[in-house]
């Protein structure tokens, strides 16, 4: 597997990288997206850091921004776990964890969340972003196909014993211990393992 997770990452190296200012319009509208950080590296190249995929159709753009730049960390899990450990020595880390998406929830948490600060949070989320992230995407049309190849390529990943996170690493301040392992993502990490043949093939199809 460490072979496989190799090749993916050389082959996720050599797609055009998209950083903070890119357009939208550039983007693939069905697809995959892979993100690299700032620091982070793995067999000679840059590590990746999370894998991510949609489920609407024609939305990837969407997600992406929704993710990596809207200021609402309850539209986006992956902006919570950013937030979550630059707030890892703060106690408003329990009134971040909190959602407030409905309006029901934000009658009921009215006056226990602090919106200003809550917003500083979401700027200092979007500034990390901004600073550290860069993505590649590869289209994958069909949905089904979609949610597969992304839980392949994070479990290939999670099963290598070559990919590491830095000892600098943001994410390492997380509670979650499958955080703390090196991805940005918690779900769908133990599903079905690649060799490296079949991660060639994936890469033919789709790359
Ligand atoms: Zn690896």
């Amino acid at each position: 597997m460490a072979d496989a997770c190799c090749t993916l990452h050389e082959a996720a190296n050599r797609l055009p990288k998209f950083q903070h200012g890119y357009s939208t319009e550039d983007l693939l509208r069905n697809g995959i997206y892979i993100v690299f950080e700032k620091g982070e590296t793995a067999h000679d190249n840059h590590r990746i850091v999370r894998v991510g995929t949609h489920t609407g159709q024609n939305n990837l753009g969407k997600r992406i921004y929704e993710h990596l730049y809207k200021s609402n960390k309850d539209r986006s899990i992956f902006r919570k776990h950013i937030g979550r450990c630059l707030l890892a020595e703060d106690p408003f880390l329990e009134q971040w964890n909190l959602d407030a998406t409905t309006k029901v929830n934000r009658i009921r948490y009215k006056d226990i969340i602090n919106f200003e600060r809550q917003e500083e949070v979401e700027k200092e989320v979007t500034q990390y972003i901004a600073d550290n992230f860069s993505f590649v995407v590869f289209e994958v049309g069909d949905k089904d196909a979609r949610l597969d190849v992304e839980a392949a390529l994070l479990s290939t990943i999670t099963a290598c014993r070559v990919c590491s996170p830095s000892k600098n690493w943001l994410g390492l301040q997380h509670q979650n211990p499958r955080i703390r392992q090196g991805l940005w993502n918690i779900q769908g990490l133990n599903k079905r393992i690649l060799s490296t043949n079949e991660m060639n093939s994936l890469i033919e199809q789709y790359f």
